[in-house]
């Protein structure tokens, strides 16, 4: 069960991307890693091989330039050996004798650069001859290449331990053998001292590195006689525990052996090689750090690569996986703005659409057009833009299309949002108005390709608006009948209703202003009140309404003749009264007599008969009667009184 959820646990990983990407990019890594890896343990198996077949070489040349020299060491010992007389072990020997001794053994140590000299040692160590004609009498009876001999050793040829000779005053090593009298005993000992500095040029001239290591050694114990570097310390010193001594000790002629020097602790490869017929062995030795100082800083690079490859591939994993997280959420909060207005373009009350530009026909349509037309979203899908439009919303939808497009293409972005109102017909022939937001959307070019639209239903708000405008016209219409039956009423308010002239309440007002004016611009003002003759009579006689006939008639008849700027007013009952601004006295009685003469000229049919009438008028004038509204008005009355009484139908002015 568990293997089971852990299997459908990978699967679910291995379908992310991103797994599969750190993935592929820690399998790359490996890959690379095990090729480095594999290439360096490689390149090290050669080097190693490399190493050994040059430190075997090394040790080969110097065993066979070593057994060379001591073979013919040997041959010359032996050659000495045989043929010196008993006297050259005698210290007494006569002169005749050592000199020919002498000589032997300078030509046989000329022959060897390689032979300091050759010693000649009584049977008690004691010197007899030397090649370089060293005082004889020396004794050497402690240096082991003699005791070797004293003590009963072999006739082979010894190899003594390396010291400062002290004739020769450097380092040597004695190679020494036994010359024995026919009994056994020993006569004498014949030693030859190979120079250690001549050997030591060999051992400097091999190549083995600046931490390499060559040495000649002992067999039985490891003891080292000469060695590069040489280190006079270590020098004689058996190291019966050396690895090398006991590679040497269980192998056979040759080998190699790996280690870390007991002294330096610097590891080194060694080859190792017993020298043909003699207890001695040649080892050389390839420090590890030497040969490898090139393998090493490949690997250096390598491990560097690796890092960089490393650290290359972890950068491009962070960026690549922030990348796609960044794409992720992208995509995600994507698909939530979508899911958003989707919804919102699915639950609106409004038709929410898109159009694609150059087929001009509808991509999507949301569901609600259904309620604002009748059509299913389906049957609008695919359809020309203008398929439901009136032919005069149509013919201006295209117009508008045009121009948009070629604004947008000449770089003007406000042009991308336009809110027209179009004639839309529904499923059911009915006409309905609407209100469409189109929304220019551009793709990355800047060119626009779709119109992304909102088609609400105005026909209420358009019938609202309607409704709205009617009722504020009719109120216009009422406002101003209100208007006009205010000035009507104000006319009312001054005009008497008989006559249609000014009340006597509006000449009031109008003389105060008028006798202001006058004595303000000191112009002349004057009034003239007139009265109709007898008129009791005409009542009397003719009725009230003949009367009245008779008033309108005068009020008329005044009117024709006045300026338009005198105000004439009924005064009360048949009385009359005009007011005559900017008018001296000498005018307005002219003025008075001009009305009297037409109204004795009137005559109004009644019936078969004509009616004539007269009238009297009295004639006031400012500033001359009267300063005051109410002195001019009296002045006006006394001199129609006066008129009266002078007999009627005559004008008379007040007299002062
Ligand atoms: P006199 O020449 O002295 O003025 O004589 P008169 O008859 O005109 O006398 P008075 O001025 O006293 O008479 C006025 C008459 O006017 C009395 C009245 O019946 C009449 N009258 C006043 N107002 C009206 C009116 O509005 N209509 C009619 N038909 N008659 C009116
Ligand atoms: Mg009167
Ligand atoms: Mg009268």
């Amino acid at each position: 069960m568990e293997r089971e959820a852990f299997g459908q646990f990978l699967l679910r990983a291995y379908r992310s991307s991103s797994f599969r990407l750190i993935l592929f990019c820690i399998l790359t890594w490996l890959g690379v890693a095990s090729l480095v890896f594999f290439l360096l343990h490689e390149g090290r198996q050669q080097i190693e091989r490399k190493a050994e077949i040059e430190v075997l070489g090394v040790s080969a040349i110097l065993e066979a330039r070593l057994s060379g020299v001591f073979q013919r060491v040997q041959s010359d010992l032996e050659q000495l050996a045989a043929t010196l007389p008993a006297e050259a072990y005698a210290p007494s020997a006569a002169p005749a004798s050592r000199g020919d001794v002498i000589r032997t053994l300078r030509m046989h140590s000329r022959r060897f650069s390689e032979v300091a000299g050759f010693r000649v040692l009584d049977a008690n160590g004691v010197l007899v001859f030397d090649s370089r004609g060293a005082a004889a009498g020396n004794s050497f009876a402690q240096r082991d290449y003699f005791r070797v001999f004293d003590r009963g050793g072999g006739n082979e040829l010894f190899f003594s331990e390396v010291h400062t000779d002290p004739l020769l005053g450097h380092w040597v090593l004695g190679v020494s053998v036994a010359v024995r009298r026919d009994g056994g005993n020993l006569a004498g000992v014949i030693v030859a001292l190979l120079d250690l500095s001549h050997l030591s040029s060999w051992f400097e001239s091999v190549a083995v590195g600046e931490r390499g290591v060559v040495s000649l050694r002992r067999l039985e114990n490891g003891e080292v006689l000469l060695r590069r570097p040489f280190l006079p310390e270590q020098a004689n010193k058996p190291l019966p525990a050396d690895p090398l001594q006991r590679q040497v000790e269980s192998g056979g002629r040759s080998g190699f052996v790996r280690f870390h020097g007991v002294t330096d602790g610097v590891e080194r490869v060694f080859s190792y090689r017993r020298l043909a017929d003699y207890p001695l062995y040649v080892a050389a030795g390839l420090a590890t750090e030497d040969y490898l100082v090139e393998w090493r800083r490949t690997r250096l690079f390598g491990c560097l690569a690796g890092l960089v490859l490393f650290l290359a591939l972890a950068l491009l994993l962070t960026r690549v996986l922030k990348a796609g997280g960044r794409e992720a959420e992208t995509a995600g909060r994507l698909r939530e703005s979508e899911a958003r207005y989707r919804m919102l373009a699915e639950n609106s009350h409004d038709v929410i659409w898109t159009v694609d530009i150059p087929s001009r026909s509808y991509t999507y349509v949301s569901p609600s057009v259904g309620g604002m037309t009748g059509f299913a979203p389906e049957e609008l899908v695919g359809q020309p833009f203008d398929v439901r439009l009136t032919q005069e919303s149509a013919l201006r939808l295209a117009r508008e299309i045009d121009l948009r497009l070629r604004r947008i293409a000449s770089g003007d972005r406000a042009a991308s949002v336009v809110v027209s109102e179009f004639e839309l017909v529904c499923k059911d022939g009915a006409q309905i108005s609407t209100e469409v937001v189109s929304s220019y959307l551009l793709d990355a070019d800047g060119v626009a390709r779709t119109i992304l639209g909102i088609t609400r239903n105005i026909s209420e708000r358009k019938a609202a608006e309607h409704a709205l405008k009617e009722s504020n016209r009719q109120l216009h219409a009422r406002i101003e009948e209100i208007g006009r039956l205010q000035v009507a009423l104000q006319e009312l308010a001054v005009r008497d209703s008989l006559t249609g002239l000014y009340n006597r309440r509006y000449l009031d007002e109008t003389l105060d202003r008028e006798v202001s004016r006058a004595r303000r611009e000191g112009n002349p003002l004057s009034l003239v009140m007139l009265d109709i003759d007898y008129f009791k009579r005409v009542n009397d006689t003719y009725g009230h309404q003949v009367g009245d006939e008779v008033l309108r008639t005068l009020a008329a008849t005044l009117s024709a003749d006045i300026r338009a700027e005198d105000v004439p007013c009924r005064y009360g009952g048949e009385e009359f009264l005009i007011l005559l601004p900017n008018m001296p006295l000498e005018t307005a009685m002219m003025r008075a007599e001009a009305w009297r003469a037409a109204v004795e000229r009137l005559s109004i049919a009644h019936g078969n008969f004509q009616l004539t009438f007269s009238i009297s008028l009295g004639v006031a004038a400012y500033p001359d009667h009267g300063k005051t509204p109410d002195e001019l008005t009296r002045c006006a009355d006394r001199a129609l009184y006066q008129a009266k009484h002078d007999g009627r139908n005559r004008v008379s002015v007040h007299s002062l």
